[in-house]
């Protein structure tokens, strides 16, 4: 009996293409987290909200907030706090 591969192997090829892209999206998280951590670094003791740190990383605040998101969970040596603009954000604490 003739059975035709095709449908399979691209079902296959699918399922490794959208492997590929969480993969690729979490190195794009795992990049801006890194980022993120480093620019709260170097200004320790200052609160930046996400909007601040988009502006000042030139990212997406889209990007930024569910980073700011997990590593308040995270926290410490990260603490929330309030962003000199008004928004609510999250400092590097000093040690
Ligand atoms: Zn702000």
């Amino acid at each position: 009996m003739w059975l035709d591969p095709l449908p399979d192997q691209r079902a296959a090829r699918s399922r490794v293409a959208e492997g590929q892209a969480m993969l690729n999206s979490m190195a794009q998280f795992d990049l801006t987290e890194s980022l993120v951590r480093g620019h709260l670094r170097d200004m320790s003791g200052q609160v930046r909200c996400a909007i601040c740190l988009a502006r000042e990383l030139f990212l997406l605040p889209g990007a930024i907030m569910p980073i700011l998101a997990t590593l308040a969970e995270r926290q410490p040596p990260f603490a929330t706090g309030p962003c000199g603009c008004g928004g609510a954000g999250l400092m590097f604490l000093l040690r």
